[in-house]
């Protein structure tokens, strides 16, 4: 969710002057961002005692605590957007940032200092929430305890701070950040750019190729970022290599990512193969064992082998067509009638909200669900004995025989399910708990499951992605020649090639 957040506050930054100037006296715009910044960390301690009290009142019902948790983090994300995006749409404090003496002058200090106050309640929000969420995990680890498996003190003020820096805030600030260097250094030499190129919007085009470079580059950066090594040889990382030749999957490492053994999970990263990694926390590979961490990285090969980040830079990509013929198109409207541009800006803000909030979401659970499949074959593929009535190993019998390619092992879903539940537990997510991304896990092992018994579903949901890429691909396709007319790059090209 920071993600969306910071990538919001980001697109406000590249605004040359606030919306609505609501508050301009810079006392005022001080308090003003004083008060934004403060806010969310007293929703923040409220909620925290609200998740404590919750414990004391039914310590045999964790689950009412994890769930006000998980429901206060998302509020608060959403409190934080409202208040800081507020701040920067509403208030002079822009502008008041880039007239700070010395500075204002450089390139990027401007939009950091801009971005200070929504840092700094980001880490009072943290400061407030640490004795809820460490009293939620101590319940994941007493599971641990249960089953026998090497348990870790609870982390530290200091470690469960550094821990949400780096993995929600720097990766998605660092390349954020990178792409604002950019703009700005490229706006600083807009003139000759645009003198030599003979293309009016040549500096627009540097930043965007700017920001698919930082796209690419980004997982070998974060690799750093985030305290990762190479996954040490041994029987797992061979079984992985050989799961992943099998599967034709190509990455540059596999990572242990360290997390002080609290976050049972996996990722991958990176749209290149030789920037890209598959990373596995060393609390999954102290807690589960081999045969479901197959399942787990299975399904992070799903991510890649549908392409799945691919279609979420194209999504991306879309915003970023739709926000350049945005400006382009108001830009005589913001000096005719403003009172219009605003309206039109607040629409246009609303629309882009929708699609992120709504669309992204929905689009996100389905790829979510692809690779939970592509995760069941894998598992199938790796050799897992199967040991149940099966589609894909012992055929119905019935009339209506099934082609093979659709059909998943059973008992290979029943494991991956398993695994899935096994990743709620120890993390102290309620298997029926629901994000914007991911459907709950419950959702999700019931949907493999009965994928398995039902062959035939299987091919309507893959057709149901299929025809979801095709959409987002034909959306990219249309927003992107529109941009570049708008642009005048097709105009440029023609009188390029006619000299
Ligand atoms: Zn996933
Ligand atoms: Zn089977």
């Amino acid at each position: 969710m920071y993600l969306v957040v910071i990538g919001i506050l980001g697109l406000v930054l590249t605004l040359s002057r606030p919306i609505y100037r609501l508050v301009e006296d810079p006392r005022l715009v001080l308090v003003a961002a004083a008060a934004a910044t403060l806010l969310p960390a007293l929703v923040g301690v409220w909620i925290t005692r609200r998740v404590l009290r919750n414990l004391d009142d039914h310590p045999d019902q964790p689950s009412l605590a994890q769930g006000t948790l998980a429901r206060g983090l998302v509020f608060l994300q959403a409190l934080l957007m409202l208040c800081h995006g507020g701040v920067l749409v509403c208030t002079n404090w822009l502008p008041l940032c880039e007239r700070v003496p010395v500075v204002g002058k450089w390139p990027l200090l401007p939009s950091l200092l801009a971005v200070t106050p929504f840092l700094l309640s980001v880490l009072l929000v943290w400061l407030a929430l640490y004795s809820a969420d460490r009293a939620v995990r101590q319940i994941a680890l007493e599971v641990y305890l249960f089953r026998g498996k090497p348990v870790r003190p609870a982390w530290s003020l200091v470690h469960y701070l550094l821990y949400n820096l780096r993995h929600q805030v720097l990766f998605v600030l660092i390349p954020m950040l990178l792409i604002l260097a950019a703009h700005d250094v490229v706006m600083r030499f807009e003139r000759p750019i645009t003198r030599a190129t003979q293309l009016a919007y040549a500096p627009d085009l540097l930043v965007g190729l700017a920001a698919l470079l930082v796209a690419v580059v980004t997982p070998g950066i974060l690799r750093h970022v985030w305290i990762t090594q190479r996954l040490p040889d041994g029987p797992l990382r061979d079984r992985l290599m050989r799961l992943a030749t099998k599967l034709r999957l190509r990455c540059r490492e596999i990572l242990v990512w360290r997390t002080g053994g609290m976050i049972v999970n996996a990722a991958v990263m990176g749209v290149v193969a030789p920037l890209r990694y598959v990373l596995i926390t060393d609390g999954m590979l102290e807690q589960m064992d081999d045969t479901k961490i197959e399942a787990v990285f299975g399904h992070e090969a799903g991510h890649v082998k549908r392409r799945h980040i691919l279609y979420f830079l194209l999504f991306a990509f879309i915003s970023g067509c739709a926000v350049a013929i945005f400006s382009l198109r108001t830009h005589d409207l913001a000096r005719r009638d403003y009172t219009l541009y605003q309206v039109t800006v607040t629409l246009f803000g609303l629309l882009l909200a929708v699609k992120w909030g709504l669309m992204f979401g929905w689009v996100s659970r389905r790829f979510e669900r692809q690779a939970d499949v592509f995760g069941v074959r894998t598992l199938a593929l790796s050799g897992l004995p199967c040991a149940q009535p099966c589609a894909l190993h012992a055929p119905a019998t019935n009339q209506n025989p099934v082609p093979s390619g659709d059909a998943l092992c059973s008992t290979a879903a029943h494991v991956f399910a398993d695994a899935l539940h096994e990743v709620a537990l120890l993390n102290g997510i309620r298997p029926e708990a629901r994000s914007w991304r991911h459907s709950s896990i419950s959702g999700r092992s019931r949907f493999v499951q009965e994928l398995a018994l039902h062959p035939a579903r299987a091919r309507r949901f893959d057709r149901t992605v299929c025809l979801t890429k095709a959409v987002i691909l034909g959306a990219a396709a249309v927003s992107g020649a529109w941009a570049a007319y708008d642009l005048r790059i097709f105009a440029t090209l023609a009188h390029w090639l006619s000299i």
